[in-house]
């Protein structure tokens, strides 16, 4: 049986706003901002509002909902990075490689023969994330 819900993970504190962070999108259901630790340029994060721990625990609507906007921003970051491909990944409890326990999509854009970064490997400067940011901003638009 997989553990409780956590409020105080940190997706849930920078949904709250308590935390900073690079939003990318925002919508009824959804909440997007860039990976700090990226492991491609453009590397995004999907969340439900709503509270979810994982795949375990999520509604089917909510999962839809991130699915959703996992796509549209998908759709945006090929044009913004001038990407080649995209990677998507859900990692579900600590077996299943999540470090994060609030539910979240990895929308990682791809260019040919480049190879994903490991899982938090190096934080990215500010202003590249700012830069980041705006670029995948203005191609949703
Ligand atoms: P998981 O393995 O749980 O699917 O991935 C968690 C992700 O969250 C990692 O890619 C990691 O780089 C990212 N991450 C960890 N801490 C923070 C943070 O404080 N802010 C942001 N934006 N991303 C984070």
């Amino acid at each position: 049986m997989p553990a409780a819900y956590d409020t105080n993970n940190i997706f849930a504190k920078i949904l709250r706003g308590e935390l900073p962070c690079y939003k990318v999108y925002e919508d009824e259901h959804v909440f997007a901002f860039l990976d700090i630790m990226p492991r491609s340029h453009g590397h995004t994060l999907v969340i439900p509002k709503a509270p979810a721990r994982n795949i375990l625990d999520v509604t089917p609507d909510d999962y839809a909902h991130v699915a959703r906007a996992s796509h549209k921003i998908a759709a945006a970051a090929m044009k913004a990075f001038e990407a080649d491909g995209i990677t998507v990944q859900q990692f579900n409890e600590p077996a299943g490689g999540q470090v994060v326990f609030h539910l979240h999509m990895h929308v990682m854009p791809r260019k040919d023969g480049e190879p994903l970064l490991p899982p938090a490997s190096r934080k990215e400067e500010a202003k590249v994330l700012e830069a980041t940011a705006a670029k995948l901003i203005a191609a949703l638009k």
